[in-house]
């Protein structure tokens, strides 16, 4: 089973383990695109999914998405 995530959860995370920032206040499920800041002040939007279990805690600039397999 997934861990749910709540908002405050989920902003610590982000601070804690990237240099970006979430900008989202309200945490919906795990399909739901979240709204970050780069720390290049770019602002992304990615789901946490994404942002957790594939490492994109970056802005597309700063982290061209990888071709996957
Ligand atoms: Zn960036």
């Amino acid at each position: 089973m997934q861990k749910r995530w709540t908002i405050d959860e989920i902003k610590k995370f982000v601070e804690n383990n990237s240099e970006s920032k979430l900008l989202t206040t309200e945490y919906h499920g795990f399909s739901q695109k979240l709204l970050f800041k780069c720390a290049c002040g770019s602002n992304f939007e990615k789901t946490f999914t994404k942002f957790n279990n594939k490492n994109q805690r970056k802005c597309d600039v700063c982290q061209p998405p990888k071709e996957a397999r």
